[in-house]
């Protein structure tokens, strides 16, 4: 095999070689053509097209950065990232609109929780209005609650047709159907990699965003990860009377997880999802219950961080499993927020599964994570709102890897 990929001097295909069709990887090619131009980059992507999971499968919100803790990755790009996303889907024509959102305290115990919200959006700069329960009928009116924020700058977008552009205007090689199956790094010498279908192709320097995969592949290079994907399936439902909803309704989020809870969002084509809520999932791309790979789920259930999520989160996961299996329960939870809801309305939709990394200890990593190896950059976890704030994460990544090139 050694040989197989064997990297020579001089014999580059590429100068940046990203592994992942995403829309991570897509605009970090975006990124680094902008940044210089006539780099050579080469996207390899396993899917037939761009955008087949994570990116293809989410929300399609363009989240504000209300959330996230002041002066994180999160917070920064999402807001940054927010008002670039607007601009490029204008710029390209991409299905695009500002909407704005609430996010809805139901039960008193969650006011606190809503007023510390006001205040971290505030500091990240996000404007935020409270609301009591009369102004929330003005905004939703089959929507029911205690207290809300209304938060101006959320909106929804087409990120497939975002990742679409991106390749497109990246002016990159981009190859499909190339599944990265090995990788063989000679320091000073590039990177090689190997195909599924039996194809090398070398670069100077490797920038893996592989998402669901993305710690396998770090492995695949040599470098530790020192984190485990542990996949978390997101169900959702379709709202079959979508005039029930205008816009789009939060609860207040858990803080114990990185999930923002089950929501209703009007999308950009007028149909309203309900979900995603949070399952492990039984394979990295596993879609149902009933996708298995038991060579990935031992992979899981080896990693120590796995048994202390359980032990941690197990009565929060049984509630989620309740949900997931049972759609009188999913419904219980709904007409929380959306009281006039019924179990007819509720159309099973696809599910998408989050990319988490889990560190050894259990420990959810809650900020996205990039970490470098020789001539390589590994975007470790990139979870929601990673496709909102895809444009500043790719430029980011884009530097380090230029960097890396020039000091070649
Ligand atoms: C249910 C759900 C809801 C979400 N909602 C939102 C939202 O509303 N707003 C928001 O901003 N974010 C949301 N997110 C998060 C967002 O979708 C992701 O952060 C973003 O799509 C990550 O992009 P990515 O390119 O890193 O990963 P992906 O889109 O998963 O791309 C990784 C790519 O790598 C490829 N790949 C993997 N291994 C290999 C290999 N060996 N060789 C070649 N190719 C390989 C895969 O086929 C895949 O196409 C949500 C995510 C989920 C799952």
């Amino acid at each position: 095999m050694a040989e197989v990929v064997q990297v020579r001097t001089g014999a580059y295909d590429c100068d940046v070689l990203v592994i992942g069709g995403g829309i991570v990887g897509l605009s970090t090619a975006y990124a680094i053509t902008r940044a210089a131009p006539g780099t050579r980059v080469t996207v390899l992507e396993k899917e037939p097209g761009p955008a087949r999971h994570q990116t293809g499968r989410n929300s399609g919100v363009i989240h504000s950065g209300v959330y996230y803790r002041p002066g994180s990755l999160k917070a920064r790009y999402a807001v940054r990232g927010a008002a670039e996303m607007v601009k490029f889907c204008a710029e390209y024509g991409i299905a695009h609109a500002v909407t704005g959102k609430l996010i809805v305290a139901t039960e008193r115990e969650e006011l606190p929780r809503l007023h510390a919200l006001v205040q971290r959006g505030r500091e990240n700069g996000i404007p935020v209005r409270e609301l009591g329960p009369a102004q929330i009928s003005e905004y939703e009116p089959e929507v029911q609650g205690l207290a809300a924020i209304h938060v101006a700058t959320t909106g929804v977008c087409d990120f497939v047709g975002v990742a679409r552009e991106l390749a497109r205007a990246s002016g990159a090689e981009i190859r499909y159907g190339a599944r990265v199956v090995r990788v063989d790094r000679r320091p000073g010498l590039g990177v090689a990699v190997l195909t599924a279908a039996g194809d090398v192709v070398r670069g100077r320097v490797l920038v893996n965003c592989a998402g669901l995969h993305c710690d396998e592949v770090a492995r695949l290079t040599g470098d530790d990860p020192e984190v485990r994907i542990v996949p978390f399936r997101g169900e959702y439902y379709e709202l079959a009377r979508p005039e029930l909803v205008r816009g789009l309704v939060y609860p207040v989020p858990d803080p114990a997880f990185p999930f923002l809870g089950v929501h209703l969002t009007r999308g950009i084509d007028g149909g309203v999802h309900i979900g995603p809520n949070a399952v492990p999932a039984l394979a990295r791309e596993g879609y149902g219950w009933g996708v298995v790979r038991p060579r990935e789920l031992a992979g899981t259930l080896a990693w120590p961080g796995s048994w202390a999520i359980a032990r941690r989160h197990w009565r929060y996961g049984a509630g989620e499993l309740h949900r997931s299996v049972s759609r009188a329960a999913f419904l219980k939870a709904v007409r929380r927020l959306l009281p006039g809801v019924a179990a007819t309305d509720l159309v099973r939709a696809p599910a998408g599964v989050r990319a988490q990394a889990v560190l050894r200890d259990g420990t959810l990593v809650d900020d996205f994570l990039i970490r470098e190896g020789a001539q390589a950059v590994h975007v470790l976890n990139a979870p929601s709102p990673a496709a909102t704030a895809s444009l500043p994460i790719g430029r980011e990544i884009g530097r380090r890897a230029l960097d890396m090139l020039g000091s070649l």
